[in-house]
């Protein structure tokens, strides 16, 4: 007998990590290796947090999370079509919680899950540490890295539960279209599959397509659970505040998942996104504009890169360039410019085997470190 389970032994650990443990002791560092916003919280975000705990709000709260916030999340959904109450609302210790709870409360042990290769490292940890099985579908950067309906329809088996969607995606940068998406929606009603829509870059989409969400096509609002949170929009990673929209009865069953993990959510916390959600929005706005920035020069900065080529990120703060002409593996080629230049991207194989030949930079950090680290990249493959 092992003290630690065979779900536990075969839960991936992520690979960023190796990347933070190899650049401890460099020096004059370059990193676009952190997926986290460089901006501080909102003001008002930080005062209201303040506030509570001074008005003496230190006990628990109602499991599902203060009315106050699941009222402002479900009227901030209808301001953009989508019909929520504050009873279809959850709020959860970041997206990654609510995400967890979602997981454990649609999946028995064995079903499977499509989720996008390469996709965010962290959903095929918990599904398996859940007991459910990750199945990886293909995304390529032909298809804007989004999936292909058919790819999706080829990997259903009838253990097959759960579609996991991210749009924007961490790490392509991806956007579903809104026709892909109602592919998917057919897909799925077709398939009688629940959806699970990692929306947490919504309000980062760089082109004129409007957010669209897979919720809002016919007879998929009672088949879909929407997650979001506070973390990238408004800079409030540490804050921890995430939310998930869906039907009522799930979220009654995710909420009882909640009580057994988290109790509850502190107070300070949830008052710190009612102001964020309801107050002056100037400031997450010019957050945005300076992404739409940095987005630019890093977008232009690797196209002008021999033997680099970067598609355009339609949504997030990632780019996801294109490094096979180099002749290295993704591993390879981020090892190397870590050693060589001291400059920090992610291995795309760190998102699954869909992601070699690619590497992830995230431009969550400053201009000066953006123009620097380009250079540094640019002398990098001069060198090779
Ligand atoms: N989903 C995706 C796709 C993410 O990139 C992240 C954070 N890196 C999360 C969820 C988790 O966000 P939170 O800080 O709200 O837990």
């Amino acid at each position: 007998m092992s003290f630690i389970s065979e779900k536990s032994k075969s839960t991936p650990r992520s690979q960023i990590r190796e990347m933070f443990a190899m650049q401890t002791g460099l020096d004059n560092l370059v990193s676009f290796a952190l997926g986290e916003p460089d901006f501080a919280a909102p003001q008002n975000a930080i005062e209201a947090a303040i506030a509570s705990f001074e008005r003496g709000e230190t006990h628990y709260t109602p499991n599902n999370g203060i009315p106050a916030l699941r009222e402002a999340v479900a009227a901030d959904y209808r301001k953009r079509g989508l019909d929520y109450n504050a009873d279809e609302i959850i709020i959860g210790q970041g997206a990654i919680s609510i995400l967890n709870l979602a997981v454990t409360t649609v999946l028995d042990l064995g079903d499977e899950v499509l989720l996008a290769d390469p996709g965010w490292a962290n959903y095929s940890g918990l599904v398996t540490q859940l007991g459910g099985k990750p199945v990886p579908v293909k995304v390529t950067e032909e298809n804007g890295f989004m999936f292909d309906v058919d790819d999706l329809r080829a990997a259903i088996t009838p253990k097959t539960k759960l579609i996991l969607l991210n749009s924007p995606s961490n790490p392509t940068g991806g956007v579903a279209s809104a026709e892909n998406l109602r592919q998917i929606a057919e897909l799925a009603k077709e398939k009688d599959l629940y959806v699970l829509a990692d929306e947490i870059y919504r309000a980062l989409l760089w082109d004129d397509e409007p957010y669209t969400s897979i919720a809002s096509f016919e007879g998929m609002k009672e088949r879909t659970i929407i997650v979001d949170g506070f973390s990238k929009k408004y800079a409030m990673t540490g804050f921890r505040v995430g939310y998930a929209a869906g039907p009522e009865d799930v979220i009654a069953a995710m909420t009882k998942h909640l009580e057994n993990v988290l109790s509850s959510v502190n107070e300070g916390v949830q008052w710190a996104g009612v102001a964020a959600l309801t107050g002056d929005q100037s400031y997450a706005e010019q957050m945005k504009a300076e992404y739409a920035k940095r987005r630019k020069i890093v977008i232009d900065g690797l196209n002008e890169i021999d033997k680099i080529s970067c598609l355009a990120p339609k949504g997030a703060f990632y780019a996801f360039p294109n490094i096979k002409a180099t002749g290295l593996s993704s591993r390879e080629f981020a090892i190397r410019l870590l050693k060589e230049k001291h400059c920090v991207v992610v291995p795309g194989t760190g998102f699954g085997e869909g992601g070699e030949g690619f590497v992830r930079l995230s431009y969550a950090t400053s201009e000066e470190n953006i123009r620097e680290g380009l250079k540094r990249i640019k002398e990098f493959v001069e060198s090779l």
